[in-house]
């Protein structure tokens, strides 16, 4: 029977005690905030495809961006640290591997290689979720209709507890490569509404646990939709040009959307559920559109959202400092 390792029953003291003997390491950072590890990472060998290795590349620089602003740390992954569980099942035994060395991190924040950050300035509300373990875009009434796209796995937090750790135990067992992935995958099409048939994915089994496992789980589980903690990239990536002119960064819904995840593109494997012209363009115009937040602090913007081109967007100045100062003040209004 497969586990992900040693069964831990007493992580909240375990984690208590080291926390209390090591104050030089607080799991709250600045003004009171929890401290956030992103988690994100790619197999560890080159795409099929060399240009699958430079949207992982712009993708990484993305969440670096993003993560730098807001004060959090980035662990990127790319070994395979059980092989039983490769592929999209490998974020299951890299975060229970860093939430056990990690003691000090508040919440491990998983984000798929292939979702980008488009709001530079919205933070994730966490006081919302004090009383909450696992926060993840969906919708309860898919989730309802036991529907396989009822939540999305690409993006979404786990608090340090032993409850993140029990989740993990009990969402573990379907993962293993083989006849067991194949079977299960054969449950999972059976019980969820529009699971195409194919071996068990980490996403769908997490939906068919949380249904089946209601009473357990659900009372920790936030699903969130009032803003894209994910967002799904058709529907997004045309339109932000007509965000850019009647919006503004900070929003994090559909008028900003705070991440564009590019479901079915899979730019660094061979096959996709969308023509790869498509996938990559669109990435591109994504990563654009964000890095558009980072550059204007820095006095440059790209020409358009389909070219890496860039130009000056204000005037060099022997006083930089001073036009600093108000460019804050316009950030306070527009970009946080
Ligand atoms: N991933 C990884 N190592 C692997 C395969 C996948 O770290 O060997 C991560 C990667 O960040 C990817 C996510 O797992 O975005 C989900 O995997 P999936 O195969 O579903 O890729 P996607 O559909 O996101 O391209
Ligand atoms: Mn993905």
């Amino acid at each position: 029977n497969y586990t992900l390792g040693p069964k831990i029953s007493d992580w909240d003291e375990q984690r208590r005690r080291w926390l209390a003997d090591h104050t030089e390491f607080p799991s709250r950072i600045a003004a009171g905030k929890p401290r956030i590890l992103l988690v994100t990472g790619s197999p560890p060998g080159p795409c099929d495809n060399p240009i699958g290795d430079h949207y992982l590349l712009k993708g990484t620089k993305n969440k670096i961006d993003y993560c730098r602003i807001h004060g959090i740390e980035i662990v990127y992954n790319m070994a395979h640290l059980d092989w039983e569980l490769a592929g999209y099942w490998a974020k299951l035994p890299l975060i229970r591997l860093l939430l056990l060395s990690h003691p000090e991190v508040e919440w491990i924040w998983w984000m798929d290689s292939d979702a980008l950050f488009t709001d530079m300035a919205f933070e994730v509300p966490l006081s919302r979720y004090d009383g909450h373990n696992l926060v993840i875009h969906g919708y309860p009434d898919l989730l309802e209709q036991r529907s396989w796209i009822a939540l999305n796995t690409g993006s979404f937090l786990l608090r340090n507890c032993q409850w993140s750790l029990d989740l993990l135990d009990a969402w573990a067992p379907m993962g293993p490569k083989g006849p067991v992935r194949e079977e299960a995958g054969r449950v999972l099409t059976a019980n969820l509404k529009g699971r195409p048939a194919f071996e068990a994915d980490d996403q769908s089994a997490l939906i068919y646990l949380l249904i089946s496992q209601q009473d357990r789980w659900s009372d920790k589980v936030y699903i969130e939709n009032s803003y894209f903690l994910h967002g799904f990239w058709v529907g997004l990536v045309d339109k932000y040009e007509d965000m850019m002119e009647k919006h503004h960064p900070g929003l994090g819904d559909g008028r900003w959307p705070f991440v564009t995840h590019f479901v079915g593109c899979k730019p660094c494997g061979s096959y996709g559920d969308y023509p790869v012209e498509r996938c990559l363009g669109s990435m591109e115009r994504a990563f654009n559109f964000a890095d558009n937040q980072v550059l204007r602090w820095y006095g440059f913007g790209h020409r358009g959202l389909s070219s890496p081109s860039i130009k000056r967007t204000r005037n060099q100045t022997a006083r930089p400092l001073e036009f600093k100062d108000q460019l804050n003040l316009q950030a306070k209004v527009s970009i946080g």
